[in-house]
């Protein structure tokens, strides 16, 4: 099956006319432009598939579904949305959602119990980064939850000067809460993640790396994938130390298309919520440096066990201090030297100078989502002050010092939409053209390859992200050259079609 009348990314900074010669789901051959074609592709440009390397699949389906609150201007506005969305709600269920940011709302302040009196169910809100949720008076009953309920070793509960809950509870502490919401059926949960992986197609990614994948969501993977309805790669990095979990580690089965790579484990918490565990205390409030999830023991413990079980481990590292904990468990279960194991770092988000070097001695792999930065950088100067800073995001840093480099989007975080995260790779500008460190900016062709080779490389996939023989044939398709537009406007490139091994699995109605 040839696809012609293309013009292809080999690399580099154009592209080249050409077409793309597939037998059974692998490009065979780079074909000459102007051979005949089985599909035109109309003169249209093509990139490798692109790969996300760090995104919940199941979260964001979720997200689509619940109460949503990123746009909300005020708190007030909201509590206005979750007690409307609550109103339709029966009398025993729980209201859920998330996605509030207080660093957007003028208060800049975390919402509180008062604000959300009115709703009598339970409801739970998550805050954008995850790390923190927004509770009213009786999701804290449902969970016995009172002023003489102490902190949870890597998480706090925050209070007023009397000691009372306020009805924000931060990273190890929202389990108190969540553990007390009824799990999904599994219909809900196959839905969620039906309707993401659609997102997923639409905007031209091929492969997503999922960094939370509980063992009813692989199940429901794999049946998709054995009915023939799973349009695209899932590399799957398990969440949690479960004896379940552990046995999927030790025996799952693996293919092209859905493939367990090893096991998530988290060093700290976000930056926003300061939960990122710093060295030096955090510049806008002395009082705290962060929260550990893990000790150094627990962390490096877990790495070797799963080291030992032949997978990678993942581990989330926002602040300094994390970091140093992830890279020293991975160091102390790969052994010295550059592992061959491929050991990742996720977010990678702030480093001490000199601590990028000893990512490179290890290999160990780089992960970020480079509109963290940009959607970040209104506060992220304050948390970490000017000295820090310039080790924060630093993607061109980690290049310059050889780090492999896997970029993502952390979806439903951030927008799942690869060029979103490219253009804030390129520009690395947030809200009115506001930016910070302009120095770690990549060039295009480094995002691109962060997105497609780097990612590959991440998930040991070495048959995909690029476009050349004896790769799987997944490409896509786009509108324009992006090479030949303004950089701002990189989030404007729009997928025409999307092909993952050979079979095209979204095409825009023209
Ligand atoms: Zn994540």
């Amino acid at each position: 099956m040839i696809f012609g009348n293309a013009r292809l990314w080999l690399g580099g900074g154009s592209f080249v006319p050409g077409a793309l010669d597939v037998d059974r789901g692998v490009i065979r051959a780079i074909a000459p432009h102007g051979v005949r074609a089985d599909v035109d592709l109309g003169g249209a440009w093509v990139v490798p598939g692109l790969i996300d390397a760090h995104f919940h699949l199941q979260q964001m389906g979720a997200a689509l579904r619940t109460v949503q609150l990123a746009d909300a201007r005020t708190e007030e506005e909201a509590a206005a949305r979750i007690v409307e969305a609550a109103r339709d709600l029966p009398r025993d269920a729980w209201v859920i959602g998330g996605a509030w940011d207080d660093n957007l709302w003028p208060s800049r302040r975390l919402p509180t119990l008062a604000s959300v009196r009115a709703i009598t169910q339970p409801m739970i809100m998550t805050r954008v980064d995850f790390h923190a949720i927004w509770v009213n008076e009786a999701a804290l009953a449902r969970a016995g939850i009172t002023r003489d309920t102490g902190d949870p070793i890597g998480g706090h509960i925050v209070r007023d000067a009397a000691g009372a809950p306020t009805g924000v509870l931060v990273d190890a502490a929202c389990d108190l809460v969540s553990r007390h919401v009824p799990p999904e059926r599994t219909e809900t949960l196959e839905q969620d993640v039906r309707r993401a992986l659609q997102c997923c197609a639409r905007v031209g990614l091929t492969c997503i790396h999922d960094m939370m994948m509980s063992p009813e969501v692989l199940r429901i993977l794999q049946r998709l994938e054995t009915r023939g309805e799973l349009p695209l790669r899932v590399r799957a990095y398990m969440h949690g130390s479960t004896p379940e979990v552990d046995a999927v580690l030790r025996e799952s089965p693996r293919s092209d298309r859905l493939r367990v790579m090893g096991r998530k484990l988290f060093a700290d918490g976000a930056l926003g919520s300061r939960g990122a565990a710093l060295r030096a205390p955090y510049s806008d409030d002395p009082s705290t440096t962060g929260l550990l999830m893990m000790s150094q023991e627990e962390l490096t413990r877990a790495a070797e066990q799963t080291h030992a079980l032949g997978r990678q481990v993942a581990i989330h590292a926002i602040g300094d201090r994390a970091a140093e904990l992830a890279t020293a468990a991975i160091i102390a279960a790969q052994g010295p030297g550059v592992g061959d194991r491929r050991h990742r770092v996720e977010h990678a988000q702030t480093l001490a100078p000199g601590h990028f070097a000893v990512f490179a001695k290890a290999g160990i792999v780089a992960s970020m989502q480079p509109s963290h930065c940009t959607c970040d950088l209104g506060w992220a100067v304050a948390r970490l002050g000017p000295e820090r800073i310039k080790g924060a995001y630093a993607w061109r840093a980690f290049l310059d010092a050889g780090v492999p480099l896997a970029l993502g989007s952390d979806a439903p975080i951030a927008s799942e939409n690869p060029w979103d995260g490219i253009r804030s790779a390129v520009t690395r500008t947030g809200a009115g053209g506001a930016t910070i460190t302009p120095e770690q900016r990549l060039t295009l062709e480094e995002a691109l390859v962060g997105y497609t080779a780097g990612a590959a490389f991440a998930s040991h996939d070495d048959r995909l992200g690029a476009l050349a023989p004896g790769q799987l044939a997944d490409f896509v398709v786009i509108d324009r050259d992006p090479f030949a537009v303004d950089a701002e406007r990189l989030a404007e490139v729009r997928t025409l079609r999307t092909v993952v091994g050979g079979v095209t699995v979204f095409a825009q109605h023209s």
